[in-house]
Order: C-alpha cells, then sequence, then structure tokens
C-alpha cells in the first residue's frame, strides 16, 4: 500500500522537524536568552539533539519506505507535496548516508575545539594560533569530499551543502564578472569618498528607543507580533520554528542608528520567507528556504534594493524625526538617503556596503578553492588574503583579527558558505527586475509606508514554494531566467553613478 507508506513517511518527517525546530530553538535561546553558565549543559542538548535527528534521518525505515515509494513517486505529478516529498527527502537521506558517522563526529569534534581556538587567535591577533585547526579542517573535509564520486571539484561538494545542485564553475563566471565589474568602480568610490556624508547615523541613540522606532515600521514591512519576535542577540539571524513562530534578533549600537536599523531590516527578509511556505508544506522537510543564496535574496532585497531606495527614505525620514527629534529634525530626507547608501572600502566584510560587499565574498570563495584543491598551504593563506585585500579593495590589512580572523565560518567548518551571500545580492537584483515589470508602481507605495503588494508578490512566486523545486529551477520561477549577474551590476552601478559622479 503506497498511500499507507506515504502516511508513514509524513509521520516520520514530522517528528524529525519538531525535534529540527526544537534544536533551533535551543539554539535560539542560548544566543538570545541563556545565562552563561548555562553552556555545558546545552552543549549536552545539542549534542544529544543533532545525533538523534542524525540517525532518524539516515534510518534503514526511511530507505525502505523511500524504495516502496519510487512508483508513487512516480505516479504524482514533480511539483506536488508527494512528488516533491519524497524527492527532497530522498536526495538528502542518499548525501547523509554517504558520510560515515566516525567522520560526522570527527568534524564535530574539530570545530568543537577550533571554535576556542579561533576565538583565542582573534583576541590575540595571531593567525598561527588558528592555522593548526584550520589545517585538521581542511584534513577533515577532504575526506568528507571523498565520500562523493558525482561531483566535478572537490568545492562542489562543500559548495552543495548550502547551495544544493550549484557547481563551482557556475559560481566562478557569474563572480568573475562581478569582479571585473565592480573592481573599477570600487576604485571610483575610494577616490571620491568626499561625496557622501554618512555621520547622520551617528550619534546618541539609546537601544530602547531604537527598539520602539523598529517595532512602530516593521509591521507595515510585514512583522507580525502574534506569530514573530524580536530579541537582542550577539551575532543576529533569523530562525523559523514554525510558520507562525518566527524568531527575529538584532543588536543594538548606542553610537550608531544603521547598524540595528539596516540589521532588523536585513533579518526581517529572512523571517518573511520563513513564514510564507505554503501551510501544506508545514511540519515537512519542505517548508524550509530552496537553498541559502535564496534565502539572502529576500534580506538583501529588504535591506538594500528596499530599504536604501529614495521612495523608502520618504516614508522612513517622519519616523526618524519622530523618535529622535535632537538628532534628525534639521537633517533633510535627501541627506539620510545619501547617508545611507555611504560606500567605502573596508577591512570588516560584515560592516561592508552594497558595492563592496561582494569583493570581500570573492577573495574568500577563491582562496577557500585553494585551500582545499591543496593550491594554498594554511601557512600562506595570511599574505594570500592580504594581498586579495590589496587588490580587490585597495585596503591594507593591520592585523589578522580585522583580516584572515574576522569570520567565524572555517572555525564553525563552514567551507563553502561564504558564496551564498553574494549571490543572493544578485538574485535579489534580479527579481526586483521581475518585481518591477509586474508591479510599475511598486515604489511609489514604498514612500506610503504600503509593502503588502510587494511582500504578496514574493509570498505568491517564491516563498510559498519552500523547497519543492530545486535552487535552480527557484530562481527561474521568481525570476524569470537563470542566474546572472547584470541585474545587480546595472543596480549597483546606477546607483554609484547617481551618488558618486561617472
Ligand atoms: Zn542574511
Amino acid at each position: 500500500m503506497p498511500e499507507a507508506a506515504y502516511d508513514r513517511l509524513v509521520h516520520v518527517l514530522g517528528q524529525i522537524t519538531d525535534l529540527d525546530r526544537t534544536l533551533g530553538l535551543i539554539e535560539w535561546d542560548q544566543q538570545t536568552m541563556m545565562p552563561p553558565r548555562g553552556a555545558e549543559a546545552r552543549a549536552e542538548q545539542f549534542a544529544t539533539l543533532a545525533g538523534l535527528i542524525h540517525e532518524r534521518n539516515t534510518s534503514p525505515e526511511i530507505g525502505q519506505m523511500l524504495d516502496e515509494l519510487r512508483p508513487f513517486e512516480e505516479s504524482h505529478p514533480r511539483e506536488s507535496v508527494e512528488a516533491s516529498l519524497v524527492r527532497v527527502t530522498r536526495r538528502e537521506y542518499e548525501k547523509l548516508r554517504r558520510v560515515p558517522v566516525e567522520l560526522q563526529t570527527e568534524l564535530s569534534r574539530a570545530s568543537g575545539l577550533a571554535f576556542p581556538a579561533w576565538v583565542a587567535a582573534k583576541k590575540a591577533s595571531d593567525f598561527a594560533l588558528f592555522a593548526p585547526h584550520l589545517e585538521r579542517m581542511l584534513e577533515l573535509k577532504r575526506e568528507y569530499v571523498a565520500c562523493f564520486d558525482e561531483f566535478e571539484c572537490a568545492y562542489d561538494a562543500l559548495l552543495d551543502d548550502f547551495e544544493p545542485g550549484m557547481k563551482t564553475s557556475e559560481v566562478a563566471a557569474v563572480f568573475a564578472r562581478l569582479r571585473d565589474a565592480l573592481t573599477p568602480l570600487v576604485a571610483r568610490i575610494r577616490e571620491r569618498q568626499d561625496r557622501v556624508d554618512g555621520s547622520a547615523f551617528v550619534g546618541d541613540f539609546p537601544a530602547e528607543r531604537q527598539r520602539a522606532l523598529l517595532l512602530e515600521f516593521l509591521p507595515s514591512l510585514g512583522y507580525d507580533a502574534d506569530s514573530m519576535r524580536l530579541d537582542v542577540a550577539p551575532h543576529p539571524f533569523a530562525s523559523g520554528l514554525g510558520i507562525t513562530d518566527v524568531r527575529l534578533t538584532t543588536r543594538f549600537d548606542e553610537r550608531n542608528l544603521s547598524s540595528a536599523f539596516y540589521g532588523t531590516i536585513h533579518e526581517q527578509g529572512h523571517g518573511l520567507y520563513e513564514a510564507g511556505f505554503s501551510s501544506d508544506l508545514d511540519r515537512t522537510p519542505l517548508a524550509r528556504a530552496a537553498s541559502l543564496a535564496l534565502h539572502e535574496s529576500q534580506s538583501r532585497l529588504w535591506e538594500n534594493i528596499v530599504g536604501r531606495s529614495r521612495p523608502f527614505w520618504t516614508f522612513a525620514t517622519p519616523l526618524l524625526r519622530k523618535h529622535f527629534p535632537e538628532q534628525f529634525s534639521d537633517v533633510s530626507e535627501e541627506a539620510l538617503f545619501r547617508a545611507a547608501n555611504q560606500m567605502k572600502p573596508s577591512l570588516i566584510r560584515v560592516e561592508a556596503d552594497e558595492a563592496t560587499y561582494s569583493l570581500h565574498i570573492i577573495l574568500r570563495f577563491e582562496l577557500e578553492q585553494d585551500l582545499i584543491n591543496g593550491n594554498l598551504a594554511v601557512n600562506d593563506l595570511l599574505q594570500a588574503w592580504n594581498a586579495k585585500m590589496r587588490d580587490y579593495l585597495g585596503v591594507e590589512v593591520p592585523n589578522d583579527a580585522q583580516g584572515v580572523l574576522q569570520d567565524i565560518h572555517w572555525a564553525d567548518g563552514y567551507l563553502g558558505y561564504f558564496p551564498t551571500y553574494a549571490l543572493g545580492s544578485v538574485i535579489s537584483a534580479q527579481i526586483w527586475e521581475r518585481v518591477k515589470a509586474d508591479l510599475p508602481n511598486v515604489e511609489d507605495s514604498f514612500a506610503k509606508g504600503e509593502f503588502v503588494e510587494l511582500r504578496e508578490w514574493l509570498r505568491e512566486h517564491l516563498h510559498r514554494h519552500g523547497r519543492k523545486f530545486t535552487a535552480k529551477e527557484t530562481v527561474e520561477l521568481v525570476a524569470g531566467q537563470s542566474l546572472d549577474p547584470e541585474p545587480f551590476i546595472a543596480y549597483i552601478t546606477g546607483k554609484i553613478d547617481e551618488l558618486y559622479g561617472r
């Protein structure tokens, strides 16, 4: 009875989803609420839950159901929930089963050790303290890559964990075009720093008042207090614990308003994706974003394309004046728009503007490939990093902490993750072209504080599908074309021409 097997599969996947979301909940709690001494007990809870989830996901029972369900899958249309659920589960199952439990355990152990070493190395600004851990991580990642034989190159296997189905060669082509287009633009910005003044957002901004400002306008962007929360975390993120339970986090810099302002719009963009999955996908592995790049396309669309636009500032200027009259009563809408779009080559990826950001990513993408392929020794990484920072951004790296040690990803074992950030920007611009073609007056409504048309368009064309389609199919579905850097290049060139001159 195939229907009975399908029901069993849905039941088991529902339980795994519950475990997964419980893990997400205790991760959220760790970042927002947990007292410092809870860390030890929490580490045990993480290990137990992660172990249970892995065990369930790779159980022979699932393998048997998947075998039984082959004819069932074929008898349903490809885009149906039934066929999609079986297909996505099979892909995941086959991938997970290929990695021996010992290697999985060794990888978690290595990142457990690498994390405190990275913290100490960053504090001492000494890459040498972290280098042996990166070496070990690369060794294990090469073993991981060797578990698969279907990939064209080692990096494909790493990338696939974050951007399923994406090939290194496709990313390399997009990034080569971006790098060639952005490098001269960034050089132009560097020479004309006097043209845009970003100081409007610098001042005295108590966290409580920033929060009040955010909570006043976030609902118009789709924040729903009955199914979302906004809390403080040191490294902001958004987490979907269910379609009607989405946790957003932010951090307040009391000396600079733009950090939490744009950081929260960004996370809210992620949150809308998590809240937008069709309800018939809920409590299944299909209630997830199609890929990290697609997830990031949503945060960047709201943060940059919407949130840094002129119409948005027509809407936001009175709000800033209302909440911080002493700071903004004499600042014009034009000055705020320009300040929000200040661009400047800098050292730190997470603080980078829309124009320079992708160059930080391209640098990491190139170095990661050289490391995993053995073309670059860990001992030579520092020098290679600093040279690329000079070439791409014209920036001299003064110390390791602000250079090669700035990101947590390698300590966490997240090799192959970085490209998804810049691909998110690329996809966001493709989606935006499509939105403007469908809704020619959409920007006029932003000036009035109305974003519902855009939200509904995104839900209809992207969010509701969850993971029913592959990442590539989803991009084609929402953008009407395959991955293409040209819309982003046109968008960013237009902005730079306007603000910094041709
Ligand atoms: Zn993001």
